[in-house]
């Protein structure tokens, strides 16, 4: 699964693309955080979706979070 970037996504096929991954209930019910700054992410703010190991993580529209859920140079 290839990193999901929704900016150009409608809020229609997010919605449909969540509920494909099973997360669609877990966004709706305010329990999806944004890896990056903790922020409950929302259908409307939700930036993109990363595929992680096992995990699928939810990245917000803050441009702090948005840069963060790039590939990014190893930091540690
Ligand atoms: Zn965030």
């Amino acid at each position: 699964v290839k990193r999901l970037n929704l900016k150009a996504v409608h809020d229609d096929e997010i919605q449909g693309l969540l509920e494909s991954l099973g997360l669609l209930e877990v966004v709706k019910s305010g329990h999806a955080i944004c890896p990056h700054c903790g922020d409950v992410v929302t259908v409307e703010n939700l930036n993109c979706i990363v595929p992680r190991g096992d995990e699928i993580l939810l990245v917000c529209s803050k441009p702090d979070c948005i840069e963060s859920a790039h590939p990014a140079p190893r930091q540690q």
